[in-house]
């Protein structure tokens, strides 16, 4: 199956707190979406791996994707090594997208700065054929690298090149975010610690960040990008002519 536009994330979740408006939005347009999830977020403090993949395949219906993988990478260990990137660069070839979203730079949790470098070395080298990669019957994959790689923004802000308009998408993505019922806007939470994420406010918070990158954009609701190599080519200002952000 051929995906138009790939996410790929440390942690089932990722796309979810950081791009799903943008990914539902894309969906609604007519693009196939999907997302790879490098580990199964088995260090997380609440939940178990198992409800976290129930709950990532609910969250991936509600946005509509069209493919949503589990590679079983050690969560808080994606060194970037060749062992790591072969089983990503199998899913790329696999799915030869045009564009891939990856994790951001430089976050809080340093699983998302490690994860990014593996991404982004796992989406260069799927470019080279004499790095071999087999399909699950034992064939040959042929080489593929996505032309486009924008980082999504996750916890710590950091000053997007691109803001999507999620105004329409934004009850989806709470949605989506909100099929982790074992990780958020948990009112009582029960038997299992508290955590950073767990606390209803910090959901408020969520919401409140999308209002103010929608107003920088022009947008009641927005999501950031950064792009990867920059500059950014164009052959036409049809964004720029159908936005009217207040400067
Ligand atoms: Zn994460």
């Amino acid at each position: 199956m051929k995906i138009d536009v790939l996410a790929l994330a440390a942690h089932p979740d990722d796309t979810e707190l950081s791009c799903s408006g943008t990914l539902a939005a894309l969906v609604k347009q007519g693009l196939k979406v999907g997302v790879i999830d490098l580990t199964r977020g088995e260090m997380g403090t609440r939940g178990t791996p198992e409800l976290r993949l129930q709950e990532a395949a609910k969250a991936a219906e509600i946005i509509g994707l069209s493919a949503r993988d589990n590679l079983g990478l050690p969560d808080t260990e994606l060194h970037n090594t060749r062992e790591l990137q072969i089983p990503i660069i199998e899913r790329i070839r696999h799915y030869r997208p045009h564009i891939c979203l990856i994790n951001a730079p430089k976050d809080r949790h340093p699983d998302h700065g490690h994860a990014s470098k593996l991404q982004l070395d796992s989406i260069f080298y799927s470019g080279l054929q004499k790095i071999e990669t087999k399909t699950p019957d034992g064939k040959l994959q042929k080489s593929h690298r996505p032309v486009h790689v924008l980082h999504y923004i996750q916890d710590q802000p950091i000053e997007p090149d691109f803001i999507f308009d999620i105004s329409d998408t934004i009850g989806l993505k709470e949605e989506a975010i909100k099929a982790f019922a074992s990780q958020f806007d948990v009112a009582d939470p029960g038997d299992e610690p508290e955590t950073y994420i767990s606390d209803p406010d910090f959901f408020v918070s969520l919401r409140a960040r999308a209002k103010q990158l929608g107003h920088l954009g022009g947008f009641r609701y927005g999501e950031g990008f950064i792009y990867n190599k920059k500059p950014l080519p164009m052959s036409n200002f049809s964004f720029l002519m159908e936005s009217s952000p207040k400067r």
